[in-house]
């Protein structure tokens, strides 16, 4: 062992989770209206529904009301259905004899709402031997994404999830993969991959031994350089890494993978600094740090619970002065309930750029507002005014091409535009731009 964390002096805490048939507890314990009760009841028909102890007594700010980011970041909100599909649900649900048809709108406003964005299934899934590979996907050349069926659920849901399809308890919706020999089998035969992520849901909600399982194998894996870890367990669950049972197991394994020379990236969801601000989750990030895990930050940024720079400036100097270091300001996903959430790109562009000019230096590692589209990620850069009318200044973080990567393009301004296919890419773009985006963006008649 190279590094050692002192063992928690805290009492430990259960884990329990609260969804919707738990709505009249919640409702009772912190005052919530009856129509709150029964918005909760119908969206979460469509839409999953999952807090737990911490997040209702440490984040959210009851005294706030409905407003409260916390809450909206949490609990299903008027606005996330359209008022069509809401009346629908509202009158099949009130009637028992009704439940076939209440199961078919509900399956038919989930595909309405486009579960799988930027081509996951269709573009991403890798084969080998002619077989699909289940829950991997392989977007750029050096990283693969790995799902482990045991870590495909959070401590609690966010209402922007945009892998919310995960968690509706269709298999077909799903990405899951039981063990890793699928994963290993296609890292011996891509040695160009040398990042894997391990995603969900959330793995941090594994017990250590079943993340073990899915950890340990890949140190054998020589071509692999980075093991990252996406996670929001240090703001939904802090506990994971302070009071749980197998709190400094968890530990040890992160002081394992890094004892093996390669680099662990816990990548940490944090939507607002009140999540950053609990002890609990000031003691979880120490402890993470001193295995030798370097921890990155990121989240989209959401109207209704982080759509201002003051919040994204405090954010990120709170995760700077937790020797954290803060990454991706991502652009809300073309899927669920994006029509509530979404920030349009010019306003989302002012947002990072006011907070991002408050920033000390070390801060200024993040990188935002990104799009993860289906070519690759889009940096919105600002926007420009030129004898041609005014453009969206672009550029390519991550493609599928690597070629790409790195190249400047624009496209037509427009203050209502809030993803790649609401923009007109310019027609002087270089042709392999314009083929990357081709389909993803409207063809520019002007
Ligand atoms: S933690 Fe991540 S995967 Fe889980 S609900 Fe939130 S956004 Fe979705």
């Amino acid at each position: 062992m190279i590094f050692t964390t002192e063992p928690s002096t805290r009492t430990a805490e259960r884990f329990r989770a609260f969804g919707p048939r738990h709505i009249d507890e919640i409702a009772d314990r912190y005052g919530l209206p009856e129509d709150v009760r029964e918005l909760v009841r119908r969206v979460s028909l469509v839409l999953p529904f999952r807090v737990n102890g911490y997040v209702l007594d440490q984040l959210v700010d009851w005294d706030r009301g409905p407003a409260d980011p916390m809450f909206q970041l949490t609990f299903p909100q008027q606005g996330m259905l359209t008022e069509e599909d809401d009346r629908q649900l509202a009158k099949l649900s009130a009637d028992p004899a009704d439940k076939l048809l209440l199961r078919e709108a509900v399956t038919d406003i989930r595909e309405r709402l486009n579960p799988h964005p930027s081509g996951q299934r269709e573009l991403n899934v890798p084969a080998q031997d002619g077989a699909s590979l289940a829950g991997l996907q392989h977007k750029y050349r050096e990283t693969v994404l790995y799902f482990p069926s045991q870590g495909q659920t959070c401590h609690a849901y966010c209402t922007y999830c945009f892998r919310w399809a995960q968690f509706i308890g269709d298999a077909d919706l799903r990405f899951a993969a039981p063990d890793p020999s699928g994963l290993i089998r296609y890292l011996a035969a891509h040695p160009e991959v040398h990042d894997v992520l391990v995603t969900g849901g959330d793995p941090m909600v594994m017990s250590t031994e079943r993340l073990r399982t899915h950890l340990e194998p890949l140190l054998d894996v020589e071509s692999l350089r980075t093991i990252r870890i996406g996670t929001k367990s240090v703001a939904y669950w802090p506990q994971r890494f302070v009071t749980d049972q197998d709190a400094d197991d968890v530990l040890r394994l992160f002081e394992k993978v890094v004892a093996s020379g390669r680099q662990l990236a816990v990548m940490a969801h944090f939507s607002h600094p009140r999540e950053l601000e609990t002890d609990l989750a000031q003691e979880a990030l120490r402890r993470i740090r001193a295995t030798g895990a370097v921890i990155y930050c990121q989240a989209p940024l959401i109207a209704h619970v982080n759509d201002d720079a003051d919040v994204w400036g405090r954010l990120w100097r709170a995760e700077l002065r937790a020797g954290a270091v803060p990454y991706y300001m991502f652009v809300e996903r073309d899927t669920g309930p994006q029509e509530y959430f979404k920030v349009p790109l010019a306003k989302a562009a002012g947002i990072f750029r006011d907070a991002y000019r408050t920033l000390p230096g070390l801060a200024r590692t993040v990188r935002g507002p990104v799009m993860s589209a289906t070519p690759g990620k889009v940096v919105v850069d600002g926007d420009e005014e030129t004898g041609q009318g005014r453009w969206f200044q672009l550029r390519f973080l991550q493609a599928r091409d690597p070629s790409l990567v790195g190249r400047p393009f624009r496209a037509r301004y427009r203050d209502d535009a809030a993803w790649l296919h609401d923009l007109e890419i310019d027609p002087q773009a270089p042709a392999d731009v314009r083929a990357a985006v081709h389909g993803h963006m409207r063809a520019c008649t002007a």
